[in-house]
């Protein structure tokens, strides 16, 4: 490690060092770490790797899991999105009971100890249907964990059931909800949000459903949806929202950085706000800041295999990630939106991919539970 911190600035050096003896780092500082290179780069990826192997050992996890989107319509809009639908349109769909039933007892059969449950703003769904998808799962098996909802959908059903957001919570919670995914954070800086979800929540409701969730005792996942027309500043505003709440709530269990995916939105034709596309290299190096920057918040960092691909899935547990997300089963959100790495790998291909990477496979729960190590 002393041979990696020569030949980089004081400053940098004196970041990376604060962060191994476990002090917090600042925002600016973070920023600072946005943008290295070469050496200072390569130090920063030892760092990240370094925190990680003390939290985690050698371990990269992943969950047998499936996604089910029950629905593609959706009346929000929202310009990084080729999922959605309007409700008009011949490509709609809307999963009935029975259907999700089915989806739920194949996921059984594949041995998933989660479902994902999420879909569109469909303008003529009531409540009762997101009760009755969660007591379908439960009736087909209690012990499934039922990871569903994004705080839009919360939001939603808060609107449509009359109640507000923590009744509405309290309510999916007796009805079979275990945990809420936290998607539909983007970016949580609203100047950004006002042009690539303008119907979308705000970012004090994102915060204030996933702090009211955790109050409740429904732990969160964090994400952030980066490198589409956003600066560098806003990821780390980003990033401090999430761990601020995490100081106060400790309900967030994971962290995962998505990579907006290019090839079919609209948001990519928008010709007053360029794309600042992520590449590679500042892929890896959001992983790093973010290991560094959660340190003694957020112990697990996750890559979404369906967005990068499992090669560089597989090249970012080098840098401060130590899980592999799941199987899927089905994904339709980032396909719709032009990714290109599949819907599906089995527990071997993971298994496999993680092995070749010089780690040690262990299945997880949701909560990161260690169910079987490889
Ligand atoms: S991201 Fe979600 S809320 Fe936005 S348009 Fe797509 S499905 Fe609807």
């Amino acid at each position: 490690m002393v041979q990696i911190y020569s030949q980089i600035r004081q400053n940098i050096k004196s970041i990376l060092k604060k962060t191994l003896e476990s002090e917090e780092i600042t925002s600016q500082e973070a920023l600072e770490l946005l943008n290295v290179t070469g050496k200072e780069f390569r130090a920063l990826q030892a760092t990240a790797d370094e925190i990680c192997f003390k939290k985690k050992q050698n371990i990269v996890t992943f969950v047998i899991n499936r996604n089910i989107n029950f629905t593609n319509i959706c009346q929000k809009g929202c310009k990084f999105c080729s999922f959605s639908v309007p409700i008009a349109s011949k490509e709609g769909f809307l999963l009935t009971i029975e259907e999700v039933r089915k989806k739920v007892q194949e996921a059984q059969i594949n041995g998933c100890s989660e479902v994902c449950i999420q879909g569109g703003i469909h303008p003529k769904l009531k409540f009762d249907f997101y009760l009755d998808i969660l007591k379908t799962v439960k009736k087909v098996n209690p012990e499934i964990h039922i990871h569903a909802f994004s705080p839009q959908e919360i939001y939603y059903m808060s609107k449509l059931s009359g109640n507000n957001i923590e009744d509405t919570l309290k309510i999916l919670k007796k009805s079979g909800l275990d945990s809420i995914p936290g998607t539909a954070a983007e970016i949580l800086v609203d100047k950004i949000r006002k042009i690539i979800c303008p119907n979308k929540v705000s970012t004090s409701e994102w915060i204030n459903i996933i702090s009211i969730a955790h109050n409740l005792g429904i732990p969160t996942t964090s994400t952030i949806m980066y490198g589409h027309i956003e600066e560098l500043e806003d990821r780390i505003k980003h990033l401090e929202i999430i761990r601020n709440i995490q100081k106060e709530t400790h309900g967030f269990t994971e962290f995962v950085p998505l990579p907006f995916v290019k090839e079919k939105p609209m948001l990519a034709r928008l010709k007053d706000f360029p794309l600042r596309l992520s590449y590679g290299m500042a892929d890896l190096k959001l992983f790093c800041v973010a290991r560094l920057f959660f340190n003694n918040y957020i112990d697990n960092l996750q890559c979404s295999w369906v967005k990068l691909g499992p090669k560089f899935a597989q090249v970012s547990l080098n840098y401060g990630v130590n899980d592999f997300s799941g199987t899927l089963m089905e994904e339709n959100i980032s396909k719709s939106a032009g990714a290109e790495f599949g819907e599906y790998l089995s527990p071997d291909e993971i298994i496999k991919i993680i092995k070749s990477a010089g780690k040690r496979p262990a299945q997880r729960n949701t909560l990161y539970n260690i169910v079987k190590y490889f």
